[in-house]
């Protein structure tokens, strides 16, 4: 029995409807931007394997470090206890971050990066006396599946069986030239009655959005507006962090720095999950205190698992690297040299791009849409892309190390695929 087959009989997938879609391909091995089925067949990996694998699957250099840290610690309770990677990871991360962050705390992934974030914030504000039970969120925005991270990203349909549970959360739409006064407006009444503990946004991409962007001096507006009525500001970089938006980290593209971040995904290079929030001093400080109850009481078992740390360091090592650096900017050129051919495309109605992020919507109606998401997926993989529209966007982000001629074929199938629609 093949893989394909065995995989039916015990395992249930995420975000699938097992009875529309039975069917899993069996990845055996993967390498450089490349996934290999069980098949015989090869894949170039358009969206990093959910954009976690920047600097290429099975990186050498990665897995030499990881082995490495695995055969002299391999994990150690985080409370109480410190270690090697986990010191030199808060260093190499602070180095790199906004000016204003300098506490790292670990989590497991980017939902409960999110959670934390949440938490830490609700507390910030408890710990000074004040009640603050509301969140403000952007319209639109994914942050992920746990409660907290699922309350605050934009409302799905699949969230009807929980949203009699989820915490007050309000939601703002994104900004854009047309309606910022009327953003501005609405987020003003929101904070008047100093009830909003923190603003949560994805900083300029909303990934799952189908990769929408937005413009810095708006957010920036957005942002000023919720620190001038004491919320504080939790940016979600853990689809945009590391390199992706052509800077580490997207607030670089903003002056007004978030109070709060939350890191995931490349984090680790996709090698293991691991997930960081991070903090200003100012927010750390007001969990300082003789009262053991005032201190952050969240804690996972995995916490600053040695071997993930090993493997950050060893992805914000290459990250710095003029190697990267070189294919970032190449990569950049190159979709934008894509564009300015595509995007006269008749059933292209608008591109956008931010670093090495690519996304374009279709001229479809939307009776079809579902229909041609997955006629496009079974397209692309056919002809040897993964790529996974989202509603009737398809995007590319890439690994970095992705070569010029597999990103030209990406192109391609792109292209010919329009002609199937
Ligand atoms: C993927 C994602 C999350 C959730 O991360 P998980 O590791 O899947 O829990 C949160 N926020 C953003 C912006 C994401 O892209």
């Amino acid at each position: 029995m093949t893989l394909k087959e065995r995989d039916k009989k015990h395992l249930w997938h995420p975000l699938t409807q097992h009875k529309l879609h039975p069917n899993h391909i069996a990845i055996t091995r993967a390498k450089g931007a490349v996934l290999y089925d069980e098949e015989g067949n090869s894949y170039i990996d358009g969206i990093a394997s959910w954009y976690t694998c920047m600097y290429g699957h099975c990186n050498p250099y990665i897995t030499e470090k990881v082995a490495e840290q695995m055969q002299t610690l391999d994990h150690v309770v985080f409370a109480g206890f410190t270690h090697e990677p986990a010191v030199r990871l808060s260093e190499a991360l602070v180095a790199i971050l906004p000016e204003n962050q300098e506490k790292i705390f670990f989590s497991d992934n980017g939902s409960t990066s999110v959670d934390v974030a949440i938490k830490m914030a609700l507390q910030y504000h408890f710990n000074q006396g004040q009640k603050r039970p509301k969140i403000l969120a952007l319209e639109g925005g994914f942050h992920g599946d746990t409660f907290g991270a699922m309350s605050v990203s934009g409302l799905s349909v699949y969230n009807g069986p929980f949203e009699d549970f989820f915490i007050d959360v309000a939601r703002v739409p994104v900004p854009t030239a047309e309606n910022i006064e009327e953003v501005v407006a609405l987020m003003e009444q929101l904070l008047t009655d100093n009830e909003v503990a923190a603003f949560v946004y994805e900083p300029l991409v909303q990934g799952a959005a189908a990769m929408k962007m937005h413009d810095a001096a708006l957010l920036e507006r957005l942002l000023l507006l919720a620190k001038s009525h004491g919320a504080l500001t939790i940016a979600d970089e853990v689809m945009t962090g590391f390199g992706k938006t052509g800077k580490n980290f997207a607030s670089e593209y903003l002056t007004v720095q978030p109070d709060i971040m939350c890191l995931s995904k490349s984090l680790t290079a996709g090698l293991v999950p691991m997930a960081i929030t991070s903090c200003s001093l100012a927010v750390y400080n007001a969990f300082l205190s003789d009262d053991m109850g005032k201190g952050f009481f969240h804690g996972h078992t995995y916490s600053a698992n040695p071997t993930a740390c090993a493997a950050a360091l060893a992805g914000i090592e290459l990250l710095q690297s003029e190697e990267i650096q070189q294919n970032i900017q190449r990569i950049i050129k190159s979709h934008a040299t894509f564009d300015t051919r595509i995007k006269q495309h008749p059933k292209v109605r608008q591109t956008r791009q931010l670093g090495v992020i690519y996304a374009l919507d279709l001229e479809l109606d939307m009776e079809r849409y579902g229909a041609a998401r997955y006629q496009l997926f079974n397209y692309f993989m056919e002809r040897g892309v993964c790529l996974r529209p989202l509603g009737n966007t398809i995007y590319i982000l890439a690994p970095f190390v992705i070569t010029a001629e597999e990103l030209s074929k990406v192109y391609q199938v792109i292209e010919n695929a329009l002609e199937i629609l």
